[in-house]
Protein backbone atom coordinates (compact mmCIF):
# COMPACT_ATOMS: atom_id res chain seq x y z
CA UNK A 1 0.00 0.00 0.00
CA UNK A 2 1.56 3.38 -1.07
CA UNK A 3 0.31 6.30 0.56
CA UNK A 4 0.73 10.16 0.07
CA UNK A 5 -0.04 12.18 3.29
CA UNK A 6 -0.41 16.12 3.04
CA UNK A 7 -1.33 18.84 5.16
CA UNK A 8 -0.30 22.22 6.20
CA UNK A 9 2.47 22.40 8.65
CA UNK A 10 0.57 22.19 12.55
CA UNK A 11 -2.12 20.05 10.50
CA UNK A 12 -1.05 17.11 12.69
CA UNK A 13 -0.02 15.15 9.43
CA UNK A 14 3.16 13.83 11.14
CA UNK A 15 1.64 12.52 13.80
CA UNK A 16 -1.32 10.76 11.33
CA UNK A 17 1.80 9.21 9.62
CA UNK A 18 2.98 7.49 12.41
CA UNK A 19 -0.41 6.10 13.52
CA UNK A 20 -0.44 4.72 9.90
CA UNK A 21 2.85 3.52 9.93
CA UNK A 22 2.37 1.57 13.79
CA UNK A 23 -0.90 -0.40 11.87
CA UNK A 24 0.43 -1.07 8.89
CA UNK A 25 4.05 -1.36 9.63
CA UNK A 26 4.97 0.60 6.31
CA UNK A 27 7.60 3.04 6.55
CA UNK A 28 7.08 6.38 7.19
CA UNK A 29 9.49 8.40 4.87
CA UNK A 30 9.27 12.23 6.25
CA UNK A 31 11.31 14.28 4.05
CA UNK A 32 11.66 16.84 6.85
CA UNK A 33 12.87 14.11 9.41
CA UNK A 34 15.38 12.75 7.02
CA UNK A 35 16.89 16.56 6.70
CA UNK A 36 16.86 17.02 10.76
CA UNK A 37 18.54 13.61 10.82
CA UNK A 38 21.37 14.69 8.69
CA UNK A 39 21.76 18.14 10.41
CA UNK A 40 22.06 16.31 13.51
CA UNK A 41 24.11 13.87 12.38
CA UNK A 42 26.52 16.87 10.42
CA UNK A 43 26.98 15.29 7.26
CA UNK A 44 27.00 16.89 3.46
CA UNK A 45 23.22 16.77 2.97
CA UNK A 46 22.46 17.99 6.34
CA UNK A 47 24.51 21.25 5.34
CA UNK A 48 23.25 22.22 2.59
CA UNK A 49 19.69 21.65 3.89
CA UNK A 50 20.37 23.44 7.25
CA UNK A 51 19.83 27.26 6.00
CA UNK A 52 16.93 26.44 3.76
CA UNK A 53 15.06 24.80 6.79
CA UNK A 54 15.90 27.29 9.64
CA UNK A 55 14.55 30.07 6.79
CA UNK A 56 11.88 28.30 6.26
CA UNK A 57 12.31 27.77 2.53
CA UNK A 58 12.21 24.85 0.40
CA UNK A 59 15.19 22.79 -0.16
CA UNK A 60 15.92 22.71 -3.44
CA UNK A 61 14.54 19.97 -5.75
CA UNK A 62 17.70 19.11 -6.90
CA UNK A 63 18.62 17.84 -3.25
CA UNK A 64 15.56 16.79 -2.19
CA UNK A 65 13.72 14.84 -5.19
CA UNK A 66 17.16 12.05 -5.95
CA UNK A 67 17.12 11.78 -1.71
CA UNK A 68 13.58 10.64 -1.95
CA UNK A 69 13.85 8.33 -4.88
CA UNK A 70 16.60 7.06 -3.83
CA UNK A 71 14.75 6.34 -0.18
CA UNK A 72 11.48 5.06 -2.38
CA UNK A 73 14.37 2.38 -3.93
CA UNK A 74 15.03 0.87 -0.23
CA UNK A 75 14.58 -2.77 0.14
CA UNK A 76 11.61 -1.91 3.25
CA UNK A 77 9.76 0.19 0.54
CA UNK A 78 8.97 -2.75 -1.35
CA UNK A 79 5.86 -3.51 0.57
CA UNK A 80 4.90 -0.15 0.68
CA UNK A 81 5.43 2.88 1.39
CA UNK A 82 3.85 6.68 3.77
CA UNK A 83 5.37 9.63 2.51
CA UNK A 84 5.24 12.56 4.17
CA UNK A 85 6.19 15.98 3.22
CA UNK A 86 7.03 15.07 0.03
CA UNK A 87 6.06 16.27 -2.89
CA UNK A 88 5.83 20.03 -1.67
CA UNK A 89 5.48 21.61 -4.86
CA UNK A 90 4.55 21.10 -8.67
CA UNK A 91 7.81 20.10 -9.95
CA UNK A 92 8.18 17.12 -6.85
CA UNK A 93 4.65 16.01 -7.71
CA UNK A 94 4.99 16.16 -11.54
CA UNK A 95 8.76 14.21 -10.75
CA UNK A 96 7.77 11.44 -8.32
CA UNK A 97 3.91 10.86 -10.25
CA UNK A 98 6.78 10.09 -13.38
CA UNK A 99 9.51 8.45 -12.07
CA UNK A 100 6.48 5.89 -10.28
CA UNK A 101 4.64 5.23 -13.35
CA UNK A 102 8.18 4.25 -15.06
CA UNK A 103 8.50 1.62 -11.91
CA UNK A 104 4.73 0.53 -12.60
CA UNK A 105 4.14 1.56 -9.14
CA UNK A 106 0.95 2.97 -8.21
CA UNK A 107 -0.20 5.75 -5.73
CA UNK A 108 -3.39 4.19 -3.90
CA UNK A 109 -4.29 6.69 -1.45
CA UNK A 110 -3.79 10.45 -1.21
CA UNK A 111 -4.61 11.90 2.41
CA UNK A 112 -5.51 15.44 2.73
CA UNK A 113 -5.43 17.21 6.03
CA UNK A 114 -7.46 19.78 5.38
CA UNK A 115 -6.89 23.27 8.25
CA UNK A 116 -7.12 26.36 7.97
CA UNK A 117 -4.08 28.79 7.96
CA UNK A 118 -4.23 30.36 11.18
CA UNK A 119 -5.14 26.92 13.15
CA UNK A 120 -2.47 25.57 11.75
CA UNK A 121 -0.36 28.50 12.73
CA UNK A 122 -1.33 28.45 16.31
CA UNK A 123 -0.58 24.85 16.79
CA UNK A 124 2.90 24.99 15.26
CA UNK A 125 5.08 26.65 18.45
CA UNK A 126 3.14 23.66 20.81
CA UNK A 127 4.42 20.87 18.97
CA UNK A 128 7.64 18.93 20.55
CA UNK A 129 10.33 16.59 19.18
CA UNK A 130 11.46 13.34 20.83
CA UNK A 131 15.32 12.82 19.82
CA UNK A 132 15.45 9.16 19.95
CA UNK A 133 12.28 8.77 17.26
CA UNK A 134 10.21 11.12 15.35
CA UNK A 135 7.32 8.55 15.27
CA UNK A 136 6.79 9.86 18.97
CA UNK A 137 4.25 12.47 18.55
CA UNK A 138 4.54 15.64 21.46
CA UNK A 139 2.27 18.42 21.72
CA UNK A 140 1.93 20.22 24.67
CA UNK A 141 -1.64 21.04 23.71
CA UNK A 142 -2.90 18.23 22.82
CA UNK A 143 -3.76 15.35 25.82
CA UNK A 144 -4.07 13.00 23.71
CA UNK A 145 -0.24 13.25 22.55
CA UNK A 146 1.04 15.31 25.78
CA UNK A 147 4.27 15.04 26.80
CA UNK A 148 4.74 13.55 30.68
CA UNK A 149 6.75 15.37 33.57
CA UNK A 150 10.23 13.47 34.68
CA UNK A 151 12.59 15.22 37.44
CA UNK A 152 10.55 18.55 36.57
CA UNK A 153 10.99 18.71 32.60
CA UNK A 154 8.81 17.59 30.37
CA UNK A 155 10.27 14.04 28.28
CA UNK A 156 8.50 11.78 25.25
CA UNK A 157 5.21 10.40 26.58
CA UNK A 158 6.57 7.50 24.92
CA UNK A 159 10.14 6.38 25.51
CA UNK A 160 10.93 9.31 27.98
CA UNK A 161 13.20 10.70 25.76
CA UNK A 162 14.67 14.33 25.74
CA UNK A 163 12.40 16.46 23.51
CA UNK A 164 13.22 19.72 21.34
CA UNK A 165 11.83 22.05 19.54
CA UNK A 166 11.99 22.81 15.74
CA UNK A 167 14.20 26.51 15.52
CA UNK A 168 11.87 26.98 12.18
CA UNK A 169 8.70 25.90 14.46
CA UNK A 170 9.73 29.53 16.43
CA UNK A 171 10.35 31.83 14.11
CA UNK A 172 7.34 34.02 13.03
CA UNK A 173 8.73 34.48 9.61
CA UNK A 174 9.67 31.00 8.86
CA UNK A 175 6.18 29.46 9.69
CA UNK A 176 4.57 32.32 7.37
CA UNK A 177 7.04 30.79 4.54
CA UNK A 178 6.33 27.37 5.25
CA UNK A 179 2.43 28.49 5.06
CA UNK A 180 2.62 30.57 1.73
CA UNK A 181 4.08 27.30 0.31
CA UNK A 182 1.62 25.34 1.33
CA UNK A 183 -1.59 27.41 0.71
CA UNK A 184 -0.25 27.99 -2.85
CA UNK A 185 -2.14 26.24 -5.41
CA UNK A 186 -0.04 27.59 -8.61
CA UNK A 187 3.29 25.90 -7.64
CA UNK A 188 2.86 25.51 -4.39
CA UNK A 189 2.10 22.25 -2.25
CA UNK A 190 -1.18 22.68 -2.87
CA UNK A 191 -0.65 22.73 -6.65
CA UNK A 192 0.83 19.57 -5.88
CA UNK A 193 -2.27 18.40 -3.95
CA UNK A 194 -4.71 19.08 -6.91
CA UNK A 195 -2.11 17.24 -9.24
CA UNK A 196 -2.66 14.22 -7.38
CA UNK A 197 -6.21 14.74 -6.77
CA UNK A 198 -7.23 14.69 -10.37
CA UNK A 199 -5.23 12.00 -10.80
CA UNK A 200 -7.87 9.64 -10.80
CA UNK A 201 -7.97 5.67 -11.65
CA UNK A 202 -7.44 3.80 -8.57
CA UNK A 203 -6.20 6.48 -6.66
CA UNK A 204 -7.99 7.00 -3.67
CA UNK A 205 -8.58 10.62 -2.37
CA UNK A 206 -9.13 10.90 1.54
CA UNK A 207 -10.02 14.47 2.63
CA UNK A 208 -10.53 14.98 6.24
CA UNK A 209 -11.23 18.07 8.67
CA UNK A 210 -7.47 18.75 10.47
CA UNK A 211 -9.89 20.93 13.37
CA UNK A 212 -11.08 17.42 14.75
CA UNK A 213 -9.37 15.62 17.51
CA UNK A 214 -6.06 13.38 16.72
CA UNK A 215 -8.22 10.37 17.06
CA UNK A 216 -11.18 11.51 15.21
CA UNK A 217 -8.93 12.82 12.28
CA UNK A 218 -7.15 9.31 12.60
CA UNK A 219 -10.61 7.07 12.18
CA UNK A 220 -11.49 9.22 9.36
CA UNK A 221 -8.72 8.36 7.39
CA UNK A 222 -8.84 4.37 8.69
CA UNK A 223 -11.73 3.82 8.02
CA UNK A 224 -10.94 4.99 4.13
CA UNK A 225 -7.66 2.69 4.60
CA UNK A 226 -9.82 -0.33 5.32
P1 LIG B 1 8.70 19.49 7.77
O1 LIG B 1 9.31 18.66 8.84
O2 LIG B 1 7.86 18.67 6.82
O3 LIG B 1 7.98 20.69 8.30
O4 LIG B 1 9.93 20.05 6.88
C1 LIG B 1 10.88 20.91 7.46
C2 LIG B 1 11.65 21.63 6.40
O5 LIG B 1 12.37 20.69 5.60
C3 LIG B 1 10.80 22.40 5.38
O6 LIG B 1 10.42 23.68 5.85
C4 LIG B 1 11.78 22.49 4.21
O7 LIG B 1 12.78 23.45 4.44
C5 LIG B 1 12.43 21.11 4.25
N1 LIG B 1 11.67 20.16 3.43
C6 LIG B 1 10.92 19.11 3.87
N2 LIG B 1 10.35 18.47 2.83
C7 LIG B 1 10.74 19.12 1.72
C8 LIG B 1 10.48 18.97 0.33
N3 LIG B 1 9.67 17.99 -0.12
N4 LIG B 1 11.06 19.82 -0.53
C9 LIG B 1 11.88 20.79 -0.11
N5 LIG B 1 12.15 21.03 1.18
C10 LIG B 1 11.60 20.20 2.10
Amino acid sequence: MNILVFGPNGSGKGTQGAIIHKKYNLPHIESGAIFRKNIGGGTELGKQAKEYIDRGDLVPDEITIPMILDRLKEDDCKKGWILDGFPRNKVQAETLAKALKDEGINIDYVVEIVLDREVAKLRITGRRLCVNDNNHPNHIAFDAIKPVEKNGELVCRVCGGELKTRADDQDDTAINKRHDIYYDDKTGTMAAVNFFKSLGGSTKVISVDGEQSIDEVNADIMKELD
